[in-house]
């Protein structure tokens, strides 16, 4: 049943009815402008069911942190050590070499642990942009992260960028192309050629980088999915 596979979004600034695929929540959202009667847009999905069982089909398995887990960090293995007892507190973490130890009172500590994890991605991808922006001497305002769902990267005239915290779980590599994509910005506020030839420079491994984001990029959406 479409009505079972789909979640109705209600949209005043929706001209068409559309599906869209939320690669966090792992959910088809059919978008529905505000005027339009539920049965059209239902006619609609039903329609377009077998997109929206195959755009589902493909969604890469969630990584769920539990005890054990082993997360890609910034290229690094990291694994979960997570001891749950309803007697403790508070909550604390506490990293050494490649294990996080976890202990909680929650029985899901999974955003406790998200902003945890989003520190480290700040702290990492700025360290990423200020070597890079040193390089052609800039300076870098501000580094600020987001839960974006379409741009892994921005930066502003007056130097200040963000990222998606979630590139700390794609390959170095990939991440350091999207710093260097941001910090190339700095010099240039287009694509032009000029800007494409810094970025490179820039890039650890431009091609490479580039190539896995376009790819895979999605997948790092599967990470920190609430138990
Ligand atoms: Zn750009």
């Amino acid at each position: 049943m479409i009505e079972e596979l789909v979640r109705v979004k209600r949209s005043k600034k929706a001209r068409r009815v559309a599906l869209r695929l939320d690669p966090v929540e792992r959910i088809i959202n059919l978008v529905v402008p505000e005027r339009m009667p539920l049965k059209a847009a239902y006619v609609f999905a039903r329609k377009h069911e077998k997109w929206v069982l195959e755009t589902l089909g493909k969604l890469p398995n969630a990584v769920i942190y539990t005890h054990g887990t082993v997360l890609p960090v910034f290229g690094d293995q990291v694994r979960l050590d997570i001891t749950i007892d309803p007697a403790l507190k508070r909550t604390t973490l506490k990293q050494c070499d490649d294990v996080l130890f976890v202990k909680t009172y929650q029985q899901d500590p999974t955003t406790r642990i998200t902003t945890h994890l989003k520190k480290i991605a700040r702290a990492g991808l700025a360290d990423i942009a200020s070597e890079k922006a040193d390089m052609i001497d800039k300076t870098i305002k501000n580094v600020s992260i987001r839960d974006t769902k379409s741009r892994w990267g921005s930066c502003s005239q007056d130097g200040k960028m963000s990222f998606s915290w979630r590139l700390m779980f794609a390959p170095y590599t990939a991440a350091d192309y999207v710093v260097a994509h941001e910090v190339a910005h700095l010099v240039h506020m287009d694509h032009s050629r000029q800007f494409w030839s810094l970025c490179k420079k820039l890039s650890l491994d431009f091609e490479g980088g580039k190539r896995w984001m376009k790819k895979n990029g999605n997948s790092l959406m599967c990470f920190g999915q609430k138990l």
